[in-house]
């Protein structure tokens, strides 16, 4: 039986999902090229010179809700066996000097009251421009002037960098969660959430209580193993390896040679070519073009934010018991966000381990230090001075975090165009794609370009 011929390149979760989704059929050969010496892309772990385990991030796994798709993520029976489950993400947030464990979205109930009645009473009168393409003018018609300049303002410039021009962000995108707060108790928050222009600005206070009430199915998971998310990755490949996937790490491809708008080779360096019928590429697309010698011009560089990692390990438990990560909108800190490991597993009493994660431009990046995150984890009453650092790693991810601008859109848009025209047995996914972000969003993207094309 002729088989046909499958090249994915990128071995992060999109192109393992899509190497287990067609392996699950005969009728495919497929080789998947990875360019790092290990695959898993971003959801891999780090492991400090000690020998401890951190993973990139915060990076929980979840089922997408869609049965075919569940199924290639996480194998069938019971999960139990090698995952924690929960039916929420417990999340918490850090805004204006107080903590809400209860959400990562901030409730502005805890701002002094003449406060709170300025932002509410902007909230509930205030008129979202669905029309702007400007993102200041749309957060300011949406929440109002007052709780634009006080929290959202500072909190997307905390992400984006103090550079980001406000008059070239997408104005509806979700930015973490920054585009609703929690403003009334649940029962009066479920009477104006009936109301759609209510719902899209107001949260409920808690996600536990969200997620009871919307009956989300979604459920959230966590290896157990040792290895944490890079369990699930591993998984991944081990079962696509054993349905006969062949997998090529430490491999770069030199050349995309197209026929007649398709790619039928790919050369790869030392001088092997693996001939194909179809390509999955979750790489940047930009280098398709490259490679395949396409022309292409566009005055815009897109705008990259660097993720440094600060893992820690400490001889304590760290003074937050209950979230499985924090956000940190406060504008004082640089830290955006923090995983605390043990909440999620349960190993607390061996000592605990956290990532603070901070998002900066290459030359900030370089200023920060292992002292900075430590002084922000205790100003965040995180750690105490009992704590003993015994473990300590520093990771630095390198322009991996798009700024969401709208022209980013459109050369996506006009590169994506480009592409369909000039490769048309290119399937183009995963996060570097720019079509999708969220781990769900890339998987149901990529699985449904896959139905589309092969079935
Ligand atoms: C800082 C940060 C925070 C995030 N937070 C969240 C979150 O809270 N929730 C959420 O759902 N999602 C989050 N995401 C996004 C989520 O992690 C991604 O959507 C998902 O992991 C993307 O998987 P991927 O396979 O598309 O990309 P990646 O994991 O980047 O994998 C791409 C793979 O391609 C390989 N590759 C690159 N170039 C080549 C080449 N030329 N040849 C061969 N291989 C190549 C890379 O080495 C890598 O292994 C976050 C992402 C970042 C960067």
């Amino acid at each position: 039986m002729h088989k046909q011929k499958v090249v994915i390149v990128g071995g992060g979760i999109s192109g393992l999902f899509a190497a287990n989704k067609l392996a699950a059929y005969d009728q495919f050969d497929i080789t998947l090229i990875e360019s790092s010496d290990r695959c898993g892309g971003l959801l891999n772990a780090y492991r400090s010179e000690q020998g401890v385990l951190y993973d990139q991030g915060t990076h929980l796994a979840s089922k997408t809700g869609i049965a075919h798709i569940d199924k290639i993520l996480f194998g069938e029976g019971k999960l139990a066996k090698h995952w924690h489950e929960f039916s929420y993400l417990n999340s918490g947030n850090y805004f204006s000097g107080q903590w809400n464990l209860k959400t990562q979205v901030v409730d502005i109930r805890a701002l002094p009251t003449e406060c709170y009645q300025k932002c509410v009473g902007e909230l509930l009168t205030s008129v979202s421009d669905m029309t702007t393409e400007d993102y200041s003018t749309f957060i300011r018609s949406h929440v109002g002037s007052y709780l634009s300049d006080k929290l959202f303002t500072p909190s997307v410039k905390k992400l984006y960098g103090d550079e980001v021009d406000f008059t070239h962000l997408k104005p509806k995108v979700g930015y973490f969660g920054l585009n609703r707060v929690v403003a009334f108790d649940d029962e009066t928050s479920e009477v104006l959430k009936s109301i759609p222009k209510y719902d899209e600005k107001l949260a409920f206070s808690s996600s536990k209580y969200f997620a009871e009430k919307t009956n989300i199915t979604e459920s959230y998971l966590y290896p157990k193993s040792e290895l944490g998310i890079q369990f699930w990755t591993d998984s991944l490949l081990n079962r696509a390896v054993n349905k006969g996937v062949k997998v090529k790490t430490s491999s770069q491809i030199t050349h995309l040679n197209a026929q007649q708008a398709n790619v039928t080779k790919v050369e790869l360096k030392g001088g092997e070519s693996l001939d194909c019928e179809y390509v999955i590429w979750t790489a940047p697309p930009f280098l398709a073009l490259r490679l395949a010698n396409i022309a292409f011009t566009s005055a815009y560089r897109p705008v990259l934010r660097t993720a440094n990692l600060f893992h820690f390990s400490f001889n304590r438990p760290v003074l937050n018991s209950q979230n499985h990560y924090v956000w940190n909108w406060d504008e004082s800190f640089k830290s955006f966000r923090i995983t605390l490991y043990d909440n999620i597993a349960g190993r607390a009493e061996k000592g605990s381990r956290l990532t603070l994660e901070i998002l900066s431009n290459e030359e900030q990046s370089e200023l920060l230090c292992y002292e900075h995150a430590l002084e922000e984890l205790k100003e965040l009453g995180l750690i105490d001075n009992r704590h003993i650092v015994i473990d300590q790693a520093r990771q630095t991810i390198p322009n991996t975090f798009p700024v969401p601008t709208k022209q980013l859109d459109n050369a996506v848009k006009e590169v994506g165009e480009l592409l369909r025209l000039s490769l048309k047995n290119v399937i183009f996914a995963g996060r570097h794609s720019s079509t999708a972000w969220l781990q769900t969003d890339v998987i149901k993207s990529i699985d449904k370009q896959i139905e589309e094309i092969f079935f």
